[in-house]
């Protein structure tokens, strides 16, 4: 890859302009990433038509509308009587009639009063309100009418998160894509091919252009194969050129024993089953390349924790890389007594760790003095040397791409691989995903766990559902209450997750709410407080998906609305939230009004079955054509292209294309470089 290209890719995107580092920060979580590249990957989910309308009473409520329309009053808002009323401009359209525009949030309230002056025109576009008169709740564009052009009648809309408008998305778009052409300057065809058609795909014309079959799409889901297909061909090679060059270790068990003993409970049969395979593997003369797959809950980590002190017996050092921070500190949390117990030193290092704290654990683990670190990406920086990198472990595995996995085992001499996974795949799938691994599989909650008893309920029943709430409530259960974001950074989602909890809070006054705009310490310190083992916080309103793996085990109720818009596999993994103790767990699917037959029958999978795999499998089969909630963090793979269901075929070819290549060419060594977001492998 040319270097101007290269480094084009890798630009942060706070130095976009209009963009800085809050705006950046919140690209990360969005995205998993804050670069150019990153950008790239997160395409757009689907058109949203702004065709201009004369007279509310032509528009459907439900829909966007584009509509010039006459300021006449406005009416401020604010707390009355205990009711939050929101601010109100009174405007008329061309035929006279009355459209309200409306603000919940009063924080700007003044910029939005500058921007719709009394008696004057403005072109105004927004989701136009069902039920009431006509309606638009913080419109998505306001502009003069001598601008109205700047409205744009086709918009790209892309997945998003809180913080984030789809104009912000736009506006970072079309810097990429005008600074793009000046750095793909005499770059090979290929490359040029593969921009071209990101291109497509970020300026959809229609609806069917991102769809799995368009040209474009097909294009972009073969080239993302052909990457991951190659990284595995070379990660298989070089494990086998591993055998022979691998470090003898002695066979020691008395750590282990002792931790044995220390811990509070037996090892289930799958759990005992699974550390037998695994230690079978640290004695072979290849390194071991283990996934382990287990439904949240069903204790990866203690089996992951005995590996570690077996390697850190035998002198070696163990690496555990988690997704966030936050899992990285929960591990570090539950782990360090542990080891404190049997005398192992352990630590953690993330990108929170600077300056000397630093360097001590930097130091620490060069020296060998640090046996197991747990941490996220910061574990393969550069500067990280370990002494005798001997096990890496990857919890969430399928957060992290092949390359990743190879940048952290570049560090040690052969280490020894193995990947937790909560999200079970497919069995159909496995081989061409997982083609270069072993595969152990925990199919056995620990003794004692209930199964959680999930129910389907229309959230007009709502009421009814808080009636059942008081008495368990009262009792002392802790619930999750779920409420997704749909889709953008809507204002009005944001208003209906308020909404509910200012509810809640009025009905269960200990309710705790988190969201993606609070800063990440705040953030934390309301899920400590639930987390916490005498927590007084009786309900959490939740925006954003709970953290895959965060570990509430008193939580044993949890509530997602909109279910129907999350994956079946999505719906599975927030339901693990609960279920972790030993009381009965309860999980409510509650739907909305729109829901369909098709609807109702996904969400039938689920009360039917705790089965993670035939879950899978039915997502697959029933996942349909629209985005899901939830799908990126529980997908099986981070695909940006590739549909497992729709692209079927791709797989087997990308497969053999990739086995047939001796060394990768230059291009796909770009693509690899592109698609595992630029963590490098070394061919
Ligand atoms: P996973 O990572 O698979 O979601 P964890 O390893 O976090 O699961 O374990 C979930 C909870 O179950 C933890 O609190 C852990 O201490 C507990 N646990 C693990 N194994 C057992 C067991 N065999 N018996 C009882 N509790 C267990
Ligand atoms: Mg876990």
């Amino acid at each position: 890859m040319k270097h101007e290209l290269f480094e084009f890719l890798n630009t942060d995107l706070q130095f976009i302009k209009g963009v800085g580092p809050v705006l950046a920060s919140r690209f990360d979580e969005v995205l998993g990433g804050r670069r150019v590249l990153d950008f790239l990957l997160h395409r757009p989910a689907y058109i949203r038509a702004r065709g201009v309308t004369e007279c509310v009473t032509d528009a459907t409520p439900g829909d966007v509308v584009t509509i010039p329309l006459l300021v006449m009053s406005h009416r401020a808002g604010g707390v009355f009587r205990g009711h939050r009323r929101p601010t109100q401009i009174v405007c008329n359209d061309r035929m006279g009639n009355t459209v309200m525009v409306q603000f919940f949030n009063v924080n700007f309230l003044d910029y939005w009063l500058q921007k719709l002056p009394v008696g004057q025109w403005r072109m105004i576009s927004g989701k136009l309100e069902r039920g009431g008169r006509p309606t638009i709740n913080h419109p998505d564009f306001i502009e003069e009418m001598q601008h109205a052009d700047k409205i744009p009648s086709i918009q790209a809309i892309y997945p998003s998160g809180e913080g984030l408008t789809q104009k912000t998305f736009a506006n970072v778009r079309d810097q990429i894509f005008t600074a793009l052409p000046e750095r793909l300057r005499d770059s090979d065809t290929d490359i040029c091919e593969f921009f071209d058609a990101l291109r497509h795909v970020h300026y959809p014309e229609s609806n069917d252009d991102l769809m799995a079959n368009s040209p474009y799409m097909v294009k972009l889901a073969y080239w993302e194969l052909l990457a991951h297909q190659m990284a595995i061909v070379i990660s298989r090679r070089s494990r086998a050129d591993a055998r022979n060059r691998r470090v003898v270790r002695p066979k020691k068990y008395e750590l282990l024993s002792r931790f044995y003993d220390a811990l509070p409970f037996e090892l289930t049969g799958a759990q005992s089953r699974t550390v037998n395979e695994i230690f079978t593997d640290l004695g072979r003369d290849i390194p071991m390349m283990r996934l382990v797959q287990g439904d949240v809950g069903s204790g990866k980590t203690i089996v992951a924790l005995a590996a570690a002190i077996k390697m850190a017996e035998s002198g070696a050092q163990t690496a555990l890389l988690a997704p966030t921070d936050t899992l990285a500190q929960q591990h570090y949390a539950k782990i360090k007594p542990m080891c404190d117990k049997i005398g192992i030193v352990c630590d953690v290092l993330t990108g929170r760790d600077k300056g000397v704290c630093r360097r001590e654990k930097l130091v620490s683990l060069r020296s060998g003095r640090t046996k197991i670190v747990v941490g996220t990406h910061a574990l393969f920086s550069d500067d990280v040397e370990y002494k005798d990198l001997g096990l890496v472990i990857i919890d969430e595995q399928h957060r992290f791409g092949v390359s990743q996995r190879e940048a952290l085992r570049a560090k040690g001499n052969n280490p020894d691989i193995l990947a937790l996974s909560a999200t079970p795949i497919p069995r159909t799938l496995s081989m061409t995903i997982y083609g270069d691994m072993d595969v152990s599989i925990i199919n056995e909650k620990p003794a004692g766990r209930l199964p959680i008893k999930t129910t389907k309920l229309s959230i007009t029943r709502l009421d009814e559902l808080l009636a059942r709430l008081r008495p368990q409530v009262d009792a002392g259960a802790q619930v999750f209450w779920v409420c997704p974001l749909v889709m953008e950074s809507d204002a009005s989602d944001m208003t209906a997750a308020h909404a509910r909890y200012d509810q809640l809070c009025k009905i269960f006054p200990n309710t705790g709410l988190v969201h993606g705009q609070m800063d990440k310490k705040q953030r934390d310190a309301i899920m400590a407080r639930f987390a916490a083992p005498d927590s007084d916080m009786h309900i959490l309103v939740a925006t954003t998906v709970i953290e895959v793996g965060i570990d509430v085990p008193h939580a044993t109720i949890i509530v997602i609305e909109n279910a129907e818009r999350f994956g079946l596999a999505a719906l599975h993994q927030l339901r693990g939230r609960v279920g972790r103790g030993n009381m009965q767990s309860y999980c409510i699917l509650l739907y909305g009004r729109g829901i369909g037959e098709d609807g109702l029958r996904r969400l039938d999978v689920l009360t039917e079955t705790d089965d993670g795999f035939a879950i899978a499998e039915q997502d697959l089969i029933m996942r349909g054509t629209g985005e899901l909630l939830g799908t990126r963090q529980s997908g099986w793979i981070n695909y940006h292209f590739v549909d497992y269901a729709r692209h079927r075929d791709l797989f087997k070819l990308a497969a053999s294309a990739a086995r047939d290549m001796s060394s990768p060419s230059q291009t796909v060594r770009d693509l690899m470089f592109i698609f595992n977001r630029g963590v490098g492998i070394s061919a």
